[in-house]
């Protein structure tokens, strides 16, 4: 008996996470120096942690020994002031992927299924494989254009969970909120969709669902500090939904499953608003300098709205290798069935300018 056939069905073929590639990792399997090295590979906010969050986080630290508050209270009640919904309506989880993974204990079971789009961020299958349950991957429009009337076609009998990113990542895309309304009106009652709102803080006029929620339809979102807020090292995320459905994932989660440094640091960061508006103005300026650099280099891409861009560079890994040597590390998406594209973060103006002069180097254009 060998410790793989001791362990649960599909653990042990459950895919592995591949993450955007640490500095220290490039410089050490190159032989760079780490200061050298930017990186564009996991959408991180360029412009470094939130200040509030930061000094809140260090302040924290003095009570290190002690446990968290496990109920949040003071995150919990700066949710529910900034929403304008109870407390009891938000969740708070170790990076908005323990989210995903609390959904997953909650409604997935072998013989239940979840939709999402082909090339949709890799952790919604993973929990669906993670809990035994069937991944019912939708294609992509033209465009790579998310299609919500196809996932909504795409649901069954046995469907519990819907996920969708707006912007979606990796591709990058936006609906509209006329888009997600139809869909929302027209979920059957033994279906919750999941909105992972990762990216919403980018968007000029983000899809407001709270008025789904109070109609009482299955509807989840999801959102995190590790984007706009620059808290992605701290891991922390929260959830907002009917108070019911709250209630469950209240159980399915640990009793400190979020620590009291990134607790504190996100309550804080909250209320941060000129740090939040200054990334939000600095990544329209990233946006459009990336758009007029690939076009200018004559490169095909994808307008996306958060803070990343897919750009059809032909073979996507060995442009991603060579980059790499030249100390730019981007994100692959091979692995997303999109093996002539590059994700890469919007940097700082300079670090744009550097993605931008390797590509040309790399492609030699
Ligand atoms: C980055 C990201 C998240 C957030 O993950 P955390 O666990 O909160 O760091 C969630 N969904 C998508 C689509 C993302 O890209």
């Amino acid at each position: 008996m060998t410790f793989a056939d001791l362990a649960n069905p599909g653990i042990v073929t459950q895919p592995i996470y591949e993450p955007g590639k640490p500095i220290e990792t490039v410089a050490r399997e190159l032989g760079l120096d780490p200061a050298g090295i930017i990186k564009l590979a996991s959408n991180e906010n360029p412009h470094g942690p939130s200040p509030k969050g930061l000094a809140a986080a260090q302040r924290a630290l003095q009570d290190a020994h002690l446990y968290p508050d496990g109920g949040y209270f003071a995150l919990r009640q700066k949710l529910a002031a900034k929403f304008a919904l109870g407390m009891d309506q938000f969740v708070i989880g170790d990076g908005s992927n323990e989210l995903l993974e609390l959904l997953g204990h909650a409604f997935l079971s072998p013989g239940k299924e979840c939709v999402m789009h082909q090339s949709a961020f890799v952790v919604y299958k993973l929990v669906a494989l993670m809990f035994g349950a069937k991944p019912v991957e939708v294609p992509l429009a033209a465009g790579l254009r998310q299609d919500l009337p196809a996932l909504l076609a795409a649901i069954t009998p046995a469907t519990r969970l819907i996920f969708l990113a707006t912007p979606a990542n990796p591709v990058g895309v936006a609906n509209s909120a006329e888009e997600i309304a139809t869909l929302i009106r027209a979920l059957p009652p033994h279906v919750i969709l999941v909105m992972d709102e990762a990216y919403i803080e980018y968007l000029e006029n983000p899809p407001d669902l709270r008025p789904f929620i109070a109609e009482g339809r299955k509807v989840v979102c999801l959102r995190t500090f590790s984007k706009i807020y620059g808290l992605a090292s701290l891991r922390i995320g929260y959830g907002y939904a009917a108070k019911e459905l709250i209630a469950i994932l209240q159980r399915a989660r640990q009793p400190f499953n979020v620590n009291a440094i990134a607790a504190a640091a996100a309550t804080a960061a909250l209320d941060d608003e000129e740090f939040v508006a200054r990334c939000r103005r600095e990544n329209f300026a990233g946006l459009a300098q990336l758009a007029a650099g690939f076009k200018a280099l004559g490169l095909e891409f994808v307008p996306g709205k958060g803070n990343f861009v897919l750009a059809k560079v032909g073979d996507g890994p060995a442009v991603f290798e060579a980059l790499q040597r030249l100390g730019v590390i981007t994100r692959p998406v091979k692995g997303y069935g999109l093996p002539e594209w590059l994700r890469v973060t919007v940097g700082t103006k300079t670090q744009n300018e550097r993605l931008l002069a390797g590509l040309k180097t790399v492609l030699k254009l």
